[in-house]
């Protein structure tokens, strides 16, 4: 039976915009593939792993870009990983704010919700939530399933110091994790 495996976007696929000096992606040209992410997510797929993509763009709802940008950035992402035979099942972003209080803007659970209701069958055992911030773990946590924290984004050795909660795994990046944790 095939299960879920959950991913944040940005720090996990592709660069984290931080890296280059911005708050968000918000073109294609500015989204860039992360080394040895395509493999990763193949070697997902051949393990029966239904790839989800559970993602925060608050600058949506800041006004910062719109929705429709959001979507070409997506299909930009969808299209690559099409050319290289990788399907992900879908892509659930919250573009709300912190402000707006709603449910599916991690770290609360709403997107993850959706997903899981689609395999009832299924215990939340080895099921994954690969993240590259403190916020990733966090809705790993409240969701009752494992946290990965890649060392490919936003976070390093030094800001887990800082971290109130301590993911379940840690990996240099996503290809790092599929190997040596989500498949072993
Ligand atoms: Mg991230
Ligand atoms: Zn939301």
């Amino acid at each position: 039976m095939r299960r879920p495996i959950f991913l944040d976007r940005d720090g996990v696929i592709n660069i984290e915009p931080s890296r280059f000096g911005k708050d968000y992606v918000t073109i294609p040209g500015e989204f860039q593939f992360i080394p040895q992410v395509i493999p990763a997510l193949k070697l997902l797929i051949d393990n029966n792993y239904d790839i989800y993509v559970i993602s925060n763009q608050a600058g949506v709802g800041k006004g910062i870009f719109s929705w429709e940008q959001l979507e070409e950035v997506t299909k930009h992402m969808l299209d690559v990983l099409s050319e290289n035979g990788v399907e992900i099942k879908e892509v659930l972003y919250c573009p709300h704010r912190s402000q707006d209080n709603c449910n599916c803007r991690k770290p609360r659970t709403g997107n993850l919700e959706i997903v899981w209701d689609r395999y009832q069958r299924l215990k939340k055992e080895r099921i994954f939530f690969i993240g590259d911030q403190e916020r990733d773990i966090q809705t790993a946590k409240n969701f009752s399933i494992l946290s990965v924290l890649v060392l490919s984004g936003k976070s390093n050795f030094h800001s887990l110091g800082s971290f109130s909660i301590l993911p379940d795994y840690i990996a240099c990046d996503l290809y790092d994790a599929v190997i040596n944790i989500v498949l072993k």
